[in-house]
């Protein structure tokens, strides 16, 4: 409604002007020597306006002309996009459908249309990656990579390739580029903490780690890998407050103060490591530096003073008396251990042995053919696995050498 009031308003205007137009009065006049023109004055602007449009309608024209093979490029570009696109199209769905082959032609026509786009390097390096061309996936990655656009995009397939050939030297120093592309991404922090682990770089790892990774192993790899022993004492020490039942770190730590000149108060980190779960290499490292054997069973009572119910409390307990023979304790101690149904092998071991200190030969023989057969049944003794494959291990290390799995291994037997 309110473009038809304007048009009629215009409408009205031009009507005006043409009328008043029409109604001037006067004559043109234009002499040259002996020629002479007179024309009169509505005629004259009528004749102007005319003149004006056409020489205006002329000007457009030679600019629409001079603007025709650029029109024609940009179509053509324009054209070749879309194909190109369809082409994108084509290459994802042969990538999806299994031809991988397929998809590598249509990527190479899309490329010859519209130029590397990140796009097309994307699905290029995927497609040479499923056919087994590594080098031709690392060179469209590599393209990927120098753009700052897609940056991140080729990184990471350079990622997964030094990866994927164990290269972890390579895929330390890809995954800190592309993190210093994109500095949130959490995903990258858990792969490079992967790699530092792979490198067996346990600070890095260790810097890198997330809250459930295995801190106190970590940290004790970290410090056996120290040189300078002042920050080794130090990560010892942090391993241990990590988690005091982890007997590896108490043995350090302890170790470390004893070996500082401050053997009260390595005892003192051995008892808390024992009241946090008793280990026999951490009874061996508390009653190492005693030899009188009556004394060491009064050590082992110290030891022993809150975990006294605890199997390895009453194996300790049982074996300092058989040694100092004692063997009424020993006996009253293996009993206990082997009522309460948490006797292993080591337990029925040591009762074999105080029939052998207690009678002679014979009257031994029918008794310890009895433990022995209960032995059979008992569970076998407790030792170093790995929680991933399984893994017996002699002593405790940070990587499990069957699996690769970092800060797996762990004590078999009963905790606290
Ligand atoms: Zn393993």
């Amino acid at each position: 409604m309110r473009s038809v009031i304007k048009f009629l308003v215009v409408l009205a205007l031009v009507f005006a002007v043409v009328l008043w137009v029409a109604g001037l009065d006067g004559q043109m006049e234009i002499r040259h020597g002996e020629w002479w023109i007179g024309i009169s004055l509505p005629a004259a602007i009528v004749l102007a306006v005319a003149l004006f449009l056409v020489l205006h309608a002329l000007l457009r024209i030679v600019g629409w002309l001079r603007g025709w093979p650029e029109r024609r490029r940009v179509r053509a570009r324009l054209n070749d996009r879309a194909l190109a696109e369809i082409g994108l199209t084509r290459a994802l769905v042969a990538l999806a459908a299994g031809r991988p082959e397929a998809a590598r032609i249509e990527v190479a026509r899309a490329k010859g249309l519209a130029g590397a786009t990140p796009q097309l390097l994307l699905l290029e390096a995927e497609a040479a990656r499923s056919l087994g061309d590594d080098e031709g996936a690392a060179k469209a990655f590599e393209e990927l990579a120098a753009r700052a656009d897609s940056r991140f995009l080729g990184l990471r397939g350079l990622l997964r390739q030094a990866e994927a050939r164990e290269d972890w030297d390579s895929a330390r120093q890809i995954a800190a580029e592309a993190q210093a592309v994109e500095p949130k991404a959490e995903w990258l922090r858990a792969e490079r903490s992967e790699v530092a682990l792979r490198r067996k770089d346990w600070g890095e790892a260790l810097a890198l780690s997330s809250s459930e990774a295995p801190r106190a192993s970590l940290t004790l790899a970290a410090a056996e890998q120290e040189p300078e022993p002042a920050k080794a004492a130090e990560l010892e020490r942090q391993a241990f407050m990590a988690d005091p039942a982890f007997s590896p770190a108490v043995l350090a730590h302890a170790r470390r103060l004893t070996e500082a000149g401050s053997p009260r108060r390595g005892r003192a980190v051995l008892q808390q490591g024992w009241d946090a779960a008793p280990h026999p290499d951490i009874a061996a490292a508390f009653l190492a530096p005693e030899e009188d054997r009556i004394r060491r069973v009064k050590m082992a009572d110290d030891l022993t003073r809150n975990t006294t119910a605890h199997p390895e409390s009453r194996l300790l307990r049982a074996r300092v008396s058989l040694d100092a023979g004692l063997t009424g304790r020993a006996r009253q101690e293996l009993v206990a251990l082997r009522d309460s149904g948490h006797a292993d092998r080591r337990g029925y071991d040591l009762l074999v042995e105080l029939e052998r200190a207690e009678h002679s030969p014979d009257a031994a023989r029918e008794k310890e053919a009895a433990w022995l057969r209960e032995a059979a049944e008992a569970p076998a003794e407790p030792i170093w696995r790995c929680g991933h494959c399984g893994t017996e291990h002699r002593s405790w290390k940070p990587l499990c050498d069957a699996c690769n799995t970092a800060g797996a291994i762990s004590w078999s037997g009963a905790g606290r």
